[in-house]
């Protein structure tokens, strides 16, 4: 489950609507929005001024969890796209889900700019 759903009240059965515990400010843009303005680091999202710092802690660390997750398929695949010669065959699965290109915020790509730093130092 998504911590970020512990820290929010969803207003009116609207799962695009959810109402911050700390602060009380509804957000408009589903679950991930309220977990922005919870972390911060979106600069179109408002942080909140309640959060407190555990909480913050916590969901980065799902945030982080997640960039790995999406780190570690994207390093597993780039073997291949980066191959010239590779099979051009190969099924293009990698590429399924268009809606996960959009809008990257500040703080997922400083997440994965940190773990390619840590990946490649290893
Ligand atoms: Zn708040």
């Amino acid at each position: 489950m998504d911590p970020g759903r512990k820290y929010g009240t969803c207003v009116s059965n609207n799962t695009n609507k959810w109402k911050c515990i700390f602060c009380m400010k509804e957000t408009n843009g589903g679950i991930s929005r309220l977990k922005h303005h919870l972390v911060g680091g979106n600069t179109s999202v408002t942080v909140c001024p309640n959060c407190p710092e555990h909480v913050r802690a916590e969901l980065q660390n799902y945030a982080i969890k997640k960039a790995e997750e999406r780190a570690a398929e994207s390093l597993r695949y780039e073997p291949v796209l980066n191959d010239g010669e590779a099979d051009v065959e190969v099924e293009p699965k990698q590429k399924a889900n268009p809606n996960k290109r959009k809008k990257r915020g500040p703080l997922d790509r400083f997440i994965i700019y940190i773990l390619v730093c840590h990946v490649n130092s290893s």
